[in-house]
């Protein structure tokens, strides 16, 4: 029974019942108080049929039914499908029927897009949080509303979780598309619990009196395994933060005394201009950056302004996320990402061989991943599944090097790389220089297609607040600071960047957007 990941809510609500899970809105969940919860849910899931193997889709913010709805999901032997909550009626009807979903839980604010998206799938769909103004509204316009939380009061509870075959599937997680159509990986028990009782637990320093800042969405990986699921095993509580807003955010850290900020670092740079409005400050024992490359100018800004050491690690929905991190117990090393974490195995290949995996001992390329955290694979897409995972080893497409040490590196992502006049550059290293422009809270390098030069490098700054930037300035600023071939040529100032919904820049909508007027 300990295989399932669900066993991590059960046992720590066996140890601590009378702990603080849950935050929301004020108001306090104990890990007792939960799990019991969790086991009336499970009670009115499996009233409807779920079982091992099933597969529940489930549309639900950070609140505490997030929480209710995929361990009860887990503890039947059931497989779970947190789906991305900016997600269109199209795309959720796309993950419904590409994951096989036998049912859909849906939280009162995506019944808009979800309910029209389960109909045409031909899912059931049940409901969490709709108020009855909203339901009879619905009910006028021909939606009848099922509330799960109703099912559950008049259902039985389980007794325990199921037990399970470690590598059975738990989750099926789509990967945002920051790259291109969603794909299902589908992660096994075995791979959460050695994510979550080995490479985690020996990287944090994670205690049980610790109060841990859950505004990284849920349904991402990061979000579930890094701050979910490591806080539950330990005990600790997490404020929880339906959407990211900074000014908000930092009210609640104080408000709590949060000790622990885990997020990506388009987060970490609204979290230090909300520092620039406010001068309270939580009692930050550390911070974790992940998802997307911490630039050190912003590590170092965010340190000033929380007092706090920012840990950077790295990891991919594929991984369970997480691979490599700077563990919290020894000094770190700014603009790299770590060590292979506890039971990750983290080499580097050559990077555009196809058919097998050939490592370098030294040098540049692919980075590539073995360890039990691997996802089974691509859901229905043997293909993309074969060439994900060669060998043994899994391509994640990014580009970096592991020196001697076995301190990993992050260069970038294959995809993003700009090729100008031949050259390759390198945004995140572009990136990194650019944070150091005074006044530029945050900045994306990205190519857009040029008929002389094949792509020309362009940047988005967003100024910090209360600021103005003169772009020619920039420009200037780096053309001294990196060599001709890389600097940008264009730099578009803007109130924010288009961001993704876990956070991350969407480089592909910014090459979009400046496309049109230079080609
Ligand atoms: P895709 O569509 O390719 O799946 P995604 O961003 O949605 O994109 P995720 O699994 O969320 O996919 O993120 C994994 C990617 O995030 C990595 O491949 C890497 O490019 C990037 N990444 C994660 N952590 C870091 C880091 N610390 N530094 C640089 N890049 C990082």
């Amino acid at each position: 029974g300990t295989l399932s990941i669900a066993s991590i809510l059960a046992e720590t609500a066996r140890r601590f019942p009378e702990r603080t899970a849950l935050w929301f809105m004020g108001q306090s969940t104990t890990y007792g108080d939960l799990w019991d919860q969790t086991r009336a849910y499970a009670g009115a899931l499996a009233a409807r049929g779920i079982g091992p193997g099933s597969r529940v889709a489930m549309i639900v913010p950070n609140v505490p039914d997030f929480a209710r709805v995929y361990y009860a999901t887990l503890a039947l032997g059931a497989v779970v499908i947190p789906v991305h909550l900016l997600f269109r009626s199209d795309e959720i009807e796309f993950v419904l029927k590409d994951a096989g979903a036998d049912l859909v839980v849906v939280a009162a604010p995506m019944l808009a897009e979800a309910a029209p998206a389960a109909a045409k799938a031909g899912v059931p769909m049940v409901t969490v949080l709709v108020p009855d103004a909203v339901k009879q509204q619905l009910a006028a316009q021909g939606t009848e509303v099922v509330r799960l939380e109703e099912e559950a009061a008049a259902a039985s509870p389980i007794e325990r979780h199921a037990g399970v075959n470690p590598l059975a599937a738990a989750t099926i997680l789509y990967t945002s598309g920051t790259t291109g159509t969603p794909k299902g990986a589908v992660g096994s028990h075995l791979a959460m619990v050695e994510q979550v009782h080995c490479s985690l637990i020996d990287s944090f320093d994670l205690r049980p009196d610790d109060v841990v800042y859950g505004g990284l969405p849920f349904f991402h990986s990061f979000g579930q395994m890094a701050v979910l699921n490591i806080a539950f095993r330990r005990g600790a509580s997490i404020i929880l933060l339906p959407k990211f807003d900074p000014d908000e955010a930092l009210e609640l850290l104080v408000a709590h005394g949060a000790t622990v900020f885990t997020a990506v670092p388009t987060n970490f740079a609204e979290m230090v201009e909300a520092a620039r409005r406010s001068s309270a400050r939580p009692p930050l024992r550390y911070a974790v950056s992940g998802g997307a490359a911490l630039p050190v100018a912003l590590l170092e800004a965010f340190e000033e302004a929380y007092g706090a050491q920012v840990h950077e690690g790295y990891g991919l929905t594929e991984t369970s996320p997480s691979c490599t991190f700077n563990v919290t117990s020894e000094p770190i090393r700014p603009g790299t990402v770590g060590r292979s974490m506890w039971g990750v195995d983290v080499a580097v290949a050559v990077a555009d061989v196809e058919d097998r995996v050939e490592l370098l001992s030294s040098g540049l390329g692919e980075i590539v991943v073995r360890g039990h955290n691997l996802m089974k694979g691509y859901l229905g897409r043997p293909d993309a599944s074969a060439a994900a995972v060669v060998d043994g080893w899994f391509r994640t497409g990014d580009l970096g090097t592991v020196d001697a040490d076995g301190i990993v590196t992050i260069v970038d992502r294959k995809k993003d790389m700009i090729i100008r006049n031949g050259y390759n550059v390198y945004p995140t290293e572009v990136e990194a220089v650019l944070a150091r422009y005074p006044g530029v809270a945050m900045a994306a390098v990205f190519g857009v297609p040029d008929e002389k030069r094949g792509q020309e490098v362009h940047a988005a700054v967003v100024p910090s607040y209360g600021t103005e930037i003169d772009p020619d300035a920039v420009v200037a600023y780096m053309k001294e600071h990196v060599a001709a071939y890389k600097y940008p040529r264009v730099v578009h100032v803007s109130a924010d960047l288009p961001l993704g919904p876990s956070g991350k820049v969407l480089k592909r909508e910014l090459t979009a957007r400046h496309s049109a007027s230079t080609v």
